[in-house]
């Protein structure tokens, strides 16, 4: 693995982070974590760090400012959202990063800020934090403002989610691009490890060689079972959905867990979705982007805190609870990027394929419209995000692949491929089929049957020589 070589008085202190973060004196960083950790305390060099959905991207700055705490050694961090097209999005997830960071730094010394563009506008800035989360907006905003005031020493966590949305944003490039001319030590948290994608961010933020630490290899495939129904009438899906929460409510009767539903579709789909569970008493909370803000921190606290089984939300990543253990992808996903945000809800400690599934109930929809591929493609290009020596061909299967809703619809109507390793393979990430999912399960059915017809054929032939046997006899 080309992880940086930890030595051992480094690691010691990664794991007196996690101690002291878990409040636990067996806790340990996963061997990752610390590789991770200890390349940022070192931060010699720009780096992608390649860790499966759930499996501890946030636990990497929270134990490397707790480890710098141990040592007295003050770095500052601040958190980049990225998110371009979904600013809403963004503001969510910073909020409840922040209240998780606040939550491990419990009786510590560590400061956790957060900056939204209205505290730039009102000129409330705190000068005094030792992690920091703030929105690229509200980045770029203060920069303009304030252009000197992140110097040498300062490096900065941001989310690859983001850079690659299909909106790129030209304020993003200046910013980013400012930030490695400043020789501040950029590291990206990658759920999804294409090394097309690493090179393309790398270039656009102008990282130059970069380290990438993990591999693909490695990557922790959820062992989740992943179910595909295809629908034709959007109307009667919600009580589809409700059938299928029944039936895991009656099957897992004896343990607790809790279900996330996606409603990429629109805000009306989510509140249909919600009613119809409401309905039947099946508690349940719902995220959608027109809650006011103070109403969306108080649903992401009860999401993690109180009892409600259900979580309708329009929102794909970022909003977690660890019991969760079925995901519900209602009406489509707008692409294969999404679908994998969807999947990472259900973190490693419930991925069991006797419990946790992916349901994908797939309506065939589809918001694009004509020329929306054409003109995406041609953005990325007139906005430099890729290198010019990158060739069309290369480019279109690129973007195809991971953000655009052809290859998800492909993806749904593939019937005869283990949809685990075909999803993974779209990543660059290998994967042995799952033997779990509709496909698979379809391919056993039907070797199951040829085995039988084998059987049967072999029966005959052995009654025919059988026959063939006594005839002989008879005549000798
Ligand atoms: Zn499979």
């Amino acid at each position: 693995m080309k992880y940086h070589i930890v030595t051992s008085q480094e690691l010691i202190w990664t794991d007196n982070a996690a101690k002291k973060a878990h409040n636990s004196a067996s806790a340990r960083a996963a061997d990752q974590q610390a590789s991770a950790v200890m390349h940022l305390m070192n931060n010699f060099q720009h780096a992608f760090v390649l860790f499966g959905c759930g499996t501890g991207k946030s636990g990497i700055y929270i134990l490397q400012q707790l480890a710098c705490c141990m040592l007295v050694s003050i770095v500052r961090r601040v958190l980049l959202s990225l998110h371009t097209t979904l600013c809403l999005q963004c503001i969510i997830c910073k909020l409840l990063r922040h209240m998780q960071a606040t939550k491990y730094f419990l009786g510590t010394s560590l400061r956790v800020e957060k900056l939204l563009p209205s505290n730039v506008v009102a000129d409330e800035i705190s000068s005094d934090f030792d992690l920091l989360f703030i929105s690229i907006h509200a980045f770029k905003d203060l920069m303009d403002k304030i252009p000197i005031r992140f110097s040498n020493g300062t490096s900065k966590i941001s989310s690859l989610t983001s850079i690659t949305t299909p909106n790129p944003n030209c304020s993003i490039t200046q910013t980013l691009r400012n930030l490695a001319r400043h020789n501040i030590k950029i590291t990206l948290l990658s759920a999804t490890g294409n090394t097309l994608l690493m090179d393309f961010v790398g270039h656009y933020i102008g990282l130059g060689n970069f380290k990438v630490i993990g591999e693909l290899d490695q990557y922790p495939i959820p062992d989740v079972v992943i179910n595909v129904k295809c629908y034709s009438d959007a109307e009667v899906l919600s009580v589809l959905v409700l059938q299928r929460i029944k039936q895991l409510n009656i099957s897992k009767k004896d343990c607790s867990f809790k279900i996330y539903i996606v409603v990429m579709t629109t805000d009306a789909a989510a509140a249909a979705v919600r009613e119809a569970l409401s309905a039947e008493s099946i508690s349940c909370l719902m995220l959608t982007s027109d809650c006011l803000q103070s109403k969306k921190e108080d649903t992401m606290l009860a999401w993690e805190e109180r009892e409600e089984q259900c979580m309708v939300s329009t929102i794909v990543d970022g909003i977690d609870n660890g019991t969760v253990e079925d995901v519900f992808v209602y009406s489509a996903s707008y692409s294969l990027f999404r679908l994998i945000q969807s999947f990472g809800r259900i973190h490693p400690a419930r991925q069991n394929h006797d419990h946790a599934t992916l349901h994908i109930f797939d309506t065939g929809y589809d918001p694009s419209r004509d020329g929306d591929f054409e003109r995406q493609l041609n953005d990325i290009k007139v906005k430099n995000m890729v290198p010019n020596s990158t060739d069309n061909t290369t480019l279109e299967k690129f973007y195809q692949d991971l953000f655009n809703i052809q290859s998800y619809q492909d993806f749904i109507n593939c019937n005869n491929q283990c949809y685990r390793k075909l999803l993974f393979s779209h990543c660059g990430i290998p994967s042995d089929v799952c033997e779990t999912c509709t496909n698979c399960r379809k391919n056993h059915v039907m070797s199951d049957a040829a085995i039988q017809a084998r059987a049967k054929q072999d029966e005959i032939e052995s009654n025919k020589e059988y026959v063939r046997q006594q005839l002989t006899k008879m005549k000798d």
